[in-house]
């Protein structure tokens, strides 16, 4: 079943031309890697299919929902209740410990302090940290504290997850290790995947790439993220 479907997406900066009529669909339960140069769209096109952006033309379909036309608290309440969103930067609060700062989607939506903790702790475990707990970000590193958001972006079981480059700061290794814990945990629960990366190498994690190239699809590489030439070589 398709879950999601862009449709002649189109999206401007002022007179920057990000998307120039992007039609794509992603199925349910599936790993999409969104990939291309840098200022390709990827980022747009994402934000754009999360209810983020409203496109300029063509139309954004969740399951049988046309959402690109519902009003901002719309998009803004389906953004809290069905999707999870996972950036490079930014995802974890200084002050609050990892159980804390895993816990907090559950608490904004009105869990109870202990279930919320008893979660926080079963998915701080699934993520292979279940000792940094009590810890706060700065006793963490780069890796730690991305996998902290990785189960806070997984703790409210969306049915989707939208991840931009979120393993862009890490160094490759440390990258590769957290990126294969979020798709090994996203497959487990049947979570459908939108990552945006400009790296091949983490691309080959996904079930499909769709390739851009300054705002449309790339079809030089036949979705396979390489120039066809390259392969008949
Ligand atoms: P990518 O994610 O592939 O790097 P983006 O979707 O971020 O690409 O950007 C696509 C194009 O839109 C680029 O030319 C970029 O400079 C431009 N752009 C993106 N965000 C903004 C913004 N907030 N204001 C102005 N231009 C932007």
């Amino acid at each position: 079943m398709t879950l999601l479907r862009a449709r002649g997406v189109v999206r401007s900066y002022g007179l920057t031309p990000a998307l120039r009529g992007v039609t794509m669909e992603v199925a349910e339960g599936e790993i999409v890697a969104v990939t291309g140069p840098s200022g390709c769209g990827k980022s747009t096109l994402l934000h754009c299919l999360a209810g983020i952006l409203r496109p300029d033309a063509g139309e954004v379909h969740y399951g049988e929902h046309r959402i690109d036309t519902w009003s901002e608290a719309a998009r803004s309440r389906l953004r809290r209740t069905e999707f999870g969103v996972l950036f490079q930067f930014g995802q974890i609060v200084p002050e609050l410990t990892a159980a804390e700062n895993v816990a907090l989607p559950l608490l904004l939506a009105g869990t109870g302090r202990r279930e919320a903790r008893t979660a926080a702790l079963t998915w701080l475990d699934r993520l292979g940290v279940a000792d940094l707990a009590d810890k706060r970000p700065g006793e963490m590193s780069g890796g730690q504290q991305q996998r902290c958001a990785v189960a806070r972006a997984l703790i409210t079981e969306p049915r989707v997850l939208f991840a931009d480059e979120p393993t862009g700061a890490l160094d490759t290794l440390t990258g590769e290790q957290v990126l294969g814990q979020l798709i090994r945990v996203a497959r487990d629960q049947r979570t459908t995947v939108l990552l945006v990366t400009h790296e091949p190498r983490i691309a080959a994690y996904a079930d499909r790439e769709i390739a851009l190239r300054d705002g449309q699809l790339d079809q030089t590489g036949l979705g396979l993220g390489e120039p066809l030439t390259g392969r008949l070589r």
